[in-house]
């Protein structure tokens, strides 16, 4: 008997046809002689709604407030859920966070989560019941409810797959698998058959909107096996796990980030400590920054430039505005029509040439580099957003055409 753990999407379980839809598919599983935990998703928009409540009334409410509010939309979908599967016949019980004995730290909206305490689970697996336990949600110190950040639901599921040593972890959405980039605006995509935690780590991390990137984190860590595939249909999906030595590609996928702002800081003083006082200070406003670059200075002067999320951008620019005197900078410049474009593959640690190609990729379609960034799977560039799409596709083509 294998004990498989099953994420739904919110799009999987948007309306009662869908719900009966998933409800067969884990009585199948169950019925073959499985035991079965499904973490689920808030039913479609449901969470963006409950957002737009809560602003109608209080735009600044707290934290502590929302993760009440938020975590309402999950245990909607565990109890229809729960109730659909009841009507097929089967043992089954839907289990809030705190009652999966799921337990996070107190950072309410983007909690962490630290044990899973799994005595009820247990107790119900060895009653032979189908568990549906509320995804993005767990309990802090305080018996407070928290929330995951958004997506978290993968996040749960992996939690619950490594905390009760599942054999599988099956990730349910409305796409066939991973991509290698988004199909939507590359017509070569194609879907993946197999990636590596680390690959996929950097495309959740870098703007491809399939996995929570904590669920990616986790599942190494733990070295759950994980797969991503489609509830509509019974195509194999997409398999993320440690590296296949043979398997290596140059190249796996290619991101498009449009969330990103530059900054660029003019004629700063060139002297030792700069960098350290600005990257401080912005470090402990709680903002994070990206892609960095400075120029080399002449002994008087230098420009240090870098991104942020555009959320960030106001407040990075007010607090370097107060801080002018410290900074001493010439010109303080910034823009939001940038994006971040990438490419990822775990090939490239030995090969030399890829950032080369993938620049003749750019400069053969006439796009302008206006940062660069490379680490030992990833190579990322900043373009002007209006080129983002263009130099997704040029770059698509010169590694992952058919
Ligand atoms: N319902 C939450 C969200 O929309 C969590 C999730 O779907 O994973 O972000
Ligand atoms: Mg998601």
């Amino acid at each position: 008997m294998a004990l498989i753990v099953q994420k739904y999407g919110g799009t999987s379980v948007k309306d009662a046809e869908r719900v009966m839809n998933v409800a067969r598919r884990i009585t199948d599983v169950y019925k073959a002689g499985n035991n079965v935990v499904v973490a689920v998703s808030a039913q479609g928009d449901t969470t963006d709604d409950l957002i737009a409540k809560a602003k109608e009334i209080n735009p600044d409410a707290s934290k502590r407030e929302m993760d009440m509010l938020l975590s309402t939309g999950e245990q909607i979908s565990i109890s229809l859920l729960a109730m659909a599967i009841e009507k097929l016949g089967c043992p089954v019980v839907s289990l809030t966070g705190w009652q999966a004995g799921v337990k996070t730290d107190s950072k309410y909206g983007s909690a962490r989560i630290k044990t899973i305490d799994t005595e009820r689970l247990m107790m119900e697996l060895d009653n032979r019941r189908i568990v549906i336990v509320a995804g993005f949600q767990g309990i802090n110190k305080y018996d407070n409810i928290t929330t995951l950040g958004r997506g978290g639901s993968d996040t749960s599921a992996v939690a619950l797959a490594a905390a009760l040593g599942a054999d599988l972890c099956e990730i349910y959405t409305d796409v066939d698998g991973v991509y290698t980039t988004d199909p939507r605006i590359c017509k070569g995509a194609f879907k993946l058959d197999e990636i590596s935690y680390d690959e996929m780590l950097e495309l959740a991390s870098l703007g491809a909107n399939v996995l929570h990137n904590r669920s990616v984190e986790m599942a190494k860590k733990y070295n759950v096996k994980m797969s991503v595939r489609s509830s509509l249909n019974n195509n194999e999906g997409t398999y993320v796990k440690e590296e296949s030595q043979v398997e290596k590609m140059l190249v796996r996928g290619v991101t498009r980030d449009n969330d990103c702002a530059r900054i660029a800081l003019c004629g700063v003083e060139d002297a030792p400590g700069k960098a350290f006082q600005v990257f401080e200070m912005i470090a402990k406003a709680g903002i994070s920054v990206d892609l960095i670059l400075q120029s080399i200075g002449d002994g008087k002067t230098k420009d240090i430039s870098f991104t942020v999320a555009e959320g960030d951008l106001d407040a990075t620019l007010e607090l370097l505005e107060k801080n002018k005197s410290i900074i001493k900078a010439r010109e303080i410049k910034s823009t939001s029509d940038v994006s971040k474009v990438s490419i990822v593959g775990a090939g490239m640690v030995n090969n030399s040439g890829v950032a080369a190609k993938m620049f003749e990729a750019l400069s053969d379609a006439h796009i302008n580099i206006k940062m660069i960034a490379t680490s030992e799977i990833k190579i990322s560039v900043l373009v002007a957003q209006k080129d983002a799409e263009h130099a997704v596709n040029a770059i698509h083509d010169k590694f992952l055409s058919k």
